[in-house]
């Protein structure tokens, strides 16, 4: 499989107009990696597969969204585009939109961005602003610019970003060459659970390849789908889906209703958890891409989701380097040790 690009790929089966000229980084056509010891650790005996997203060009799946909403906005003959964003939105609106020569501004909640974000954004040279407020706050005030001025807004409340991100979808039914039984993917603005669901119903409607159940998996103290209501002062860990009054709400729900699945929540300490059972399997990601495993392990062990002979995928969102602090808050310093061979050979012989 080469390397082209989202709409270079699907464009027939996505809804953008002919004729425009994709704003491209390659996006895409990541990995599914199976991952038969983390099946063995969960308990059961079935195929798990990662959708690695983090391995996109900016570090997240955001940049599926990212290349169909700039490609528009440039078709369109924008100048700016802007969003509110926990971090991956704003490093993948400002790589993309910069490519095109377009200006990035991007709004977000102060203080609570992740490290390798913030300065993804700032690399790439989009116009940071800071807000004293949640994401919520940030996503209404880019909203009420978009539509007061011709900037053009690239939250996933822009349709071009569903397009895009539903391509994910897409490629797991081609490499599985069916959709799995189970889809499981953290929710936090839940733009891209709508995205999965509207890419499976698409292909099985021509291509009868099955559709999944899906899991979405929020952060218990930001669970506003799991409780039925907004929540005010979302916290946790994970800050890509620190988010207590999701745009993408509804669909997320409908999504999961249709599809026989559900939407829970899992506490912190279950994200981290599951953070570390991947990286012992050599798949890093950020906390909220653990989300899913976090939410599939807890469903198994509840005796909700039965795994045995199924396939499985869990969409891992955002690379670990997004987020450094998270490890090196928690790690112990690695120890000092002499510079010469008996102290490193006896210190090595001691950590057995
Ligand atoms: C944006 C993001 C999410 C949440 O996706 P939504 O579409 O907002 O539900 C999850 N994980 C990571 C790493 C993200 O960047």
């Amino acid at each position: 499989m080469n390397h082209e690009g989202v709409i270079n790929r699907y464009r027939q089966w996505m809804d953008l107009p002919e004729g425009v000229e994709p704003v491209t980084l390659l996006e895409g056509n990541t990995p599914l990696i199976p991952v038969p010891a983390l099946a063995d650790e969960l308990g059961g005996n079935f195929d798990l597969y990662i959708k690695f997203e983090g391995l996109n060009p900016t570090g997240s799946f955001k940049d599926r969204g990212m290349t169909a909403a700039i490609t528009m906005a440039k078709a369109k003959g924008a100048k700016s585009v802007i969003c509110a964003s926990t971090g991956n939105t704003a490093a993948s609106a400002a790589a993309y939109a910069r490519r095109a020569g377009m200006r990035a501004i991007v709004l977000i909640p102060d203080g609570k961005v992740a490290l390798g974000k913030l300065a993804g954004a700032i690399a790439y040279g989009a116009e940071v602003i800071q807000i004293p407020g949640s994401f919520d706050e940030a996503l209404a005030f880019v909203v009420e610019i978009s539509q007061k001025s011709d900037v053009e807004l690239v939250n996933s409340l822009n349709p071009y970003r569903l397009e895009g991100q539903k391509t994910a979808a897409f490629e797991i039914c081609d490499t599985l060459g069916k959709a799995p039984d189970w889809l499981c993917l953290p929710v936090g603005n839940a733009g891209n659970i709508t995205s999965y669901w509207m890419g499976f119903t698409q292909y099985h409607a021509v291509k009868q390849s099955g559709l999944p159940q899906i899991l979405g998996v929020q952060a218990a103290g930001s669970a506003p789908l799991v409780l039925g209501h907004a929540v005010d002062h979302p916290e946790t860990v994970a800050t890509a889906i620190r988010i207590g009054n999701p745009a993408r709400g509804e669909e997320a729900l409908n999504a999961a209703e249709k599809s026989g699945g559900r939407i829970i929540a899992v506490t912190d300490e279950e994200i981290l958890a599951a953070q570390t059972l991947l990286a012992s399997n050599g798949i890093w990601v950020e906390p909220a891409s653990a989300a899913g495993i976090a939410g599939l392990k807890a469903q198994i062990a509840a005796g909700q989701i039965d795994p045995h002979g199924k396939k499985i995928v869990a969409v891992c969102t955002g690379h670990g380097m997004k987020d450094p602090d998270i490890i090196t808050s928690r790690m112990t310093k690695p120890t000092l040790v002499p510079a010469n061979f008996d102290a490193i050979s006896a210190f090595i012989q001691g950590g057995k």
